[in-house]
C-alpha cells in the first residue's frame, strides 16, 4: 500500500493530499527563503486520529510536521525532511465555554480571533492578539508562544494557556496542566509552549479568558522622525504608564499604505505611533493625559484621538493592514523579529537603516515598540540575482546587533529554520546541549518537526535548501 492509502485508513480518503500542487502549497510558511515539499498532507479531525498518524509515522520512520495556518515567519511549519504534514485545519471546534471560571477549551486548529468573537457576548476575550489573528491558529500560537500588539500589557501566549492535550512524538497522549492557574511539579506545559511543534502536537487546549476593558483610548501620533517616535515610547513608559499597546510604523509602511489603500497621513511624517490605553475609565483618562503630553513634548506633528469605536478601528487600519500593503512594493517580504531593550530603539533603527543600505536593500519597519520587539521588513524581488544572499546577510547583521545591544534574536516569531545558527550568539555550547537533551526527552527519535530551533542536528544540513532549489 502507498503512504497515501495508509494515511487514508486513519483519516479518510478525503482528508489526505499528495498531488504535486498540494505538496507545493504545503512546502513552507510565510518565511519565503526555504522550502521543502512533504510527501503527503493529512487532515485529522481529533486527538485520536493525530495519535494514530504519529504512531504510523514512528513505525515507518517517517518525519512529521505539525501545521496550523502556515502564517509562521521563521519556517517552523516547513517539512524540512519531507514526510507527512499534520494539518489541524479540520480541528476547529470550541469544546466548552466556562464563563464562571473564565476559560474556554477548543481544538488547536481554531483561528485565534474566533475565540474572542465567541466570548465577546460575555464581556471576555483571549488576550494574545497576533496581527495574523484572523487566521493563525491556537496551536500555532501555542507552538510559537505568539505575541501581539496587546501583549505589552497582557503578556504573551504562555500566560494564557491553562492546559493542553499533547500527542507526544511517539503517539502517546498526555494532558499537561490542570485547567487552573499554577500547579505542583515541573512546568512541562511551559516547556511545550514555544517549542515550535518539536515536543509534540497540541490537539486541544484550555485558554484563560480576560475581561474586556471598561474603557479604551486610542491615539495615533505622527512624528517628524523615527528617533522622536522611539524616544516617545521610552518617555511614556518612564512616566509610569504601560499602555495596552504601543505600535510603531515608519515611512516605508506609510508609503505602502498610501499605495495600497490611499490612506493619508501628514506629508512630513516619518513615523506613526499607535498607542492604546485600556482599563478602568479613571485610570485610562490619567494615562491618556500622560500619552498626549509626551507625544506633544517629543514634537508630534499631529495627535489624533479616536472619539468613537469606528474611529478607533480606522486608526488601527494602518497597523493591521501594514504588512498586507507591502505586497504593493515588492513580491517578497522577509519580516525579521528581534528584541532590544526599548531604550535602545532610536540607535537600533538607525542601525537597521544603515545595514539595509549597505546591502542595497529596502526596509520598512512596523513593530511592537513598547516591547522593544522590532520587525524590520525587507522587501525585494527574489528574481534579482544574488539578492536572497544579501537579504540573509542583512538579517543576520540586524539580529547580531540586537544581541550586542542586550536583546534577543527572536521576540515572538520563533527560531524555526531561519535562526537556528544564530542561537550560538545567545547560548553557550553547554546551554544548547541542555536544550537538546530536554527536547530529546519529548522527541527522542527527532521525527517530530525535525531540523527546527536547535543548530547542528544530525542529518539536517544537507536538507536546508535555499530558495528555489526546493524540488524533492
Ligand atoms: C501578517 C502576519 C502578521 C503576524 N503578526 C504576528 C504577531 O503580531 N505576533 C506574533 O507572535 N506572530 C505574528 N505572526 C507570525 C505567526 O502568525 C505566528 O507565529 C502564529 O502563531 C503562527 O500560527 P499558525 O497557525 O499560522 O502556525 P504555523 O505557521 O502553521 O506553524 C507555526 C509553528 O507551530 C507549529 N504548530 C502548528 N500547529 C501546531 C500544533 N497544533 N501543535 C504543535 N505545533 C504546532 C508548527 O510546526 C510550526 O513550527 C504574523 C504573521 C503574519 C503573516
Amino acid at each position: 500500500m502507498s503512504l497515501r492509502e495508509d494515511l487514508a485508513r486513519i483519516v479518510g480518503a478525503d482528508a489526505v493530499r499528495d498531488s504535486e500542487a498540494a505538496r507545493q502549497v504545503y512546502d513552507g510558511d510565510a518565511y519565503p527563503i526555504e522550502r521543502s515539499k512533504p510527501l503527503c498532507i493529512a487532515f485529522p479531525k481529533n486527538t485520536d486520529q493525530v495519535a494514530q498518524l504519529v504512531r504510523y509515522c514512528v513505525a515507518h520512520d517517517v518525519p512529521f510536521t505539525p501545521r496550523g495556518a502556515g502564517t509562521g515567519l521563521s519556517g517552523g511549519a516547513m517539512p524540512a525532511l519531507g514526510g507527512v504534514v499534520v494539518s489541524t485545519k479540520r480541528m476547529t471546534a470550541i469544546l466548552e465555554i466556562d464563563v464562571a471560571n473564565r476559560r474556554l477549551r477548543a481544538q488547536s486548529g481554531i483561528a485565534n480571533k474566533r475565540i474572542s468573537d465567541a466570548v465577546a457576548q460575555f464581556g471576555l476575550h483571549f488576550a494574545p492578539d497576533p496581527s495574523s489573528q484572523s487566521v493563525s491558529t491556537l496551536g500555532g500560537n501555542i507552538a510559537e508562544n505568539a505575541g501581539g500588539p496587546h501583549t505589552l500589557k497582557y503578556g504573551v501566549t504562555v500566560r494564557h494557556i491553562l492546559s493542553a492535550t499533547l500527542v507526544l512524538p511517539d503517539g502517546d497522549v498526555v494532558e499537561l496542566g490542570r485547567g487552573v492557574p499554577g500547579g505542583p511539579g515541573l512546568d512541562l506545559l511551559g516547556v511545550v509552549v514555544g517549542s515550535e511543534g518539536t515536543t509534540g502536537i497540541v490537539t486541544e487546549a484550555t485558554v484563560r479568558l480576560t475581561p474586556l476593558p471598561a474603557a479604551v483610548r486610542t491615539t495615533l501620533a505622527a512624528f517628524p522622525s523615527v528617533r522622536a517616535a522611539t524616544e516617545c515610547v521610552a518617555g511614556i513608559i518612564s512616566a509610569g504608564v504601560i499602555p495596552a499597546a504601543m505600535e510603531l510604523m515608519d515611512r516605508g509602511i506609510l508609503g505602502a499604505l498610501r499605495a495600497a489603500f490611499g490612506l493619508t497621513y501628514p506629508e512630513d511624517a516619518a513615523a506613526l505611533l499607535l498607542i492604546e490605553c485600556d482599563g478602568l475609565p479613571e485610570s485610562v483618562e490619567r494615562e491618556q493625559a500622560v500619552v498626549e503630553a509626551e507625544c506633544r513634548e517629543r514634537g508630534a506633528l499631529e495627535v489624533r484621538v479616536a472619539q468613537s469605536e469606528a474611529e478607533r478601528q480606522s486608526l488601527w487600519v494602518a497597523r493591521k493592514k501594514g504588512i498586507g500593503a507591502m505586497g504593493r512594493l515588492a513580491p517578497t517580504i522577509v519580516t525579521h523579529d528581534g528584541v532590544i531593550p526599548r531604550s535602545q530603539l532610536p540607535q537600533m533603527l538607525e542601525d537597521v537603516a544603515e545595514i539595509a543600505a549597505a546591502h542595497g536593500l529596502s526596509v520598512a519597519n512596523l513593530f511592537h515598540a513598547g516591547d522593544g520587539n522590532l520587525h524590520p521588513c525587507i522587501y525585494f524581488d527574489e528574481r534579482e540575482p544574488g539578492i536572497v544572499e544579501r537579504v540573509i546577510s542583512a538579517g543576520e547583521q540586524i539580529l547580531r546587533k540586537c544581541v550586542e545591544l542586550g536583546g534577543s534574536v527572536s521576540g515572538e516569531h520563533g527560531i524555526g529554520v531561519e535562526k537556528m545558527d544564530l542561537l550560538t550568539l545567545m547560548f553557550s555550547p553547554d546551554d544548547l546541549e541542555v536544550q537538546a537533551r530536554t527536547k530529546a526527552i519529548f522527541n527522542p527519535g527527532s521525527l517530530g518537526n525535525p531540523c527546527k530551533i536547535l543548530p547542528n542536528q544530525k542529518g539536517c544540513h544537507e536538507h536546508r535548501m535555499r530558495w528555489r532549489g526546493a524540488a524533492t
